[in-house]
């Protein structure tokens, strides 16, 4: 059985913005055509909808489209590599959460470096998770969920979006506190993962609230707990995971908005600019709400405060998966 793996993923660091120093030769006429925002999951999912709800105040704020890529596979390793060989011009940017920082521990061979191979221009929003099942699901709440899983280990499946997505962690987590090791299920996102979960071929899945909740306000899945400490303003009824025994479970996944390496600084500049515009305005801001996730504070929405978070988040997910034992073939 797996280690403990212990989760709390929303440390932060003071920052500094680098944009103040940007030379006066800053005037490229960047941007004069359509901006790709390249996702590594598949459309329908959490981060694609994190993506999508930001690209068009993004556009607005860029004066061109922002068109959203989804570039699936290896739990966000095929886009991150593509990313980092894109053109440094600022027509290619990537949103990617927590997994930039897990990926470099999880993955023997990696093909990109997260400290080397990118630009920072912010951090974009943190998430919480929440543990599903299959509507017709038999456990009907938590405690007889763990006794379940218990009873029928073989047989029960758990859904994820592969190596290093955040729903392949959430439920290592969940599996290693209870002790029981259960069928995981890979898909090239949340997105179809939950395709199946409503439509019963897997049965447990743990998702991010920016997809999950309206599927638990309407009764299409089975929820047996939110993975924050408190319970979210989203969802009132629903007790956390800790509250109910999973002492600590806390899982609260942080986004980043990157560009290639040698992106230029104006042009971050502008894509910084374009972030903070889309983060404020009142629409995103009540959607973000209703899913019960939260917009960093402004010092975050810096290269500064991305870079040094994702420092901190890979000094601290190396030693605790190199511990548990978990990598890619
Ligand atoms: N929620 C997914 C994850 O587990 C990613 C996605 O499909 O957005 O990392």
């Amino acid at each position: 059985m797996r280690q403990r793996i212990n989760a709390v993923v929303t440390a932060g660091f003071a920052a500094l913005s680098v944009f103040a120093m940007a030379p006066a030769a800053a005037q490229a006429p960047y941007p004069d055509k359509p901006v790709t925002l390249v996702v590594p999951f598949a459309a329908g999912g959490p981060t694609d909808v994190v993506a999508r709800m930001l690209a068009i105040p993004m556009g607005k704020s860029l004066g061109q489209s922002v068109l959203v890529e989804n570039t699936v596979g290896a739990g966000g390793t095929i886009a991150a590599t593509k990313v980092a060989r894109a053109a440094p011009n600022g027509y290619t940017l990537f949103i990617h959460h927590m997994g930039m920082s897990t990926a470099p521990a999880l993955y023997k061979k990696l093909s990109f470096d997260p400290m080397k191979d990118y630009e920072y221009i912010g951090q974009v929003v943190d998430v919480p998770m929440t543990l599903l099942a299959r509507k017709d699901f038999p456990p009907a709440n938590y405690k007889e969920l763990e006794a379940y899983v218990r009873a029928n280990k073989d047989k029960v499946s758990l859904a994820n979006a592969g190596l290093g997505a955040v729903s392949h962690l959430c439920g290592l987590l969940f599996m290693s506190q209870i002790g029981v090791e259960l069928n995981t299920i890979p898909y090239k996102g949340t997105g179809p993962a939950m395709n199946d979960l409503l439509g019963g071929q897997v049965d447990l899945l743990c998702d991010q609230t920016t997809q999950t909740v309206p599927m638990i306000k309407d009764g299409r899945v089975k929820v047996y707990g939110v993975t924050t400490l408190k319970r979210l303003d989203a969802l009132p009824n629903v007790p956390t995971l800790d509250e109910q025994g999973l002492k600590g479970f806390e899982v609260k996944v942080w986004h980043g908005l990157y560009a290639p390496k040698g992106t230029p600084a104006p042009v971050l500049e502008k894509i910084n600019v374009a972030l903070r515009a889309a983060l404020a305005d009142p629409m995103v801001k009540t959607r973000l709400a209703e899913l019960s996730s939260d917009i960093p504070p402004s010092d975050k929405l810096t290269p500064a405060g991305l870079k040094n978070h994702l420092e901190a988040e890979i000094a601290k997910w190396g030693p605790v998966i190199k511990k548990a034992g978990i990598y890619a073939d």
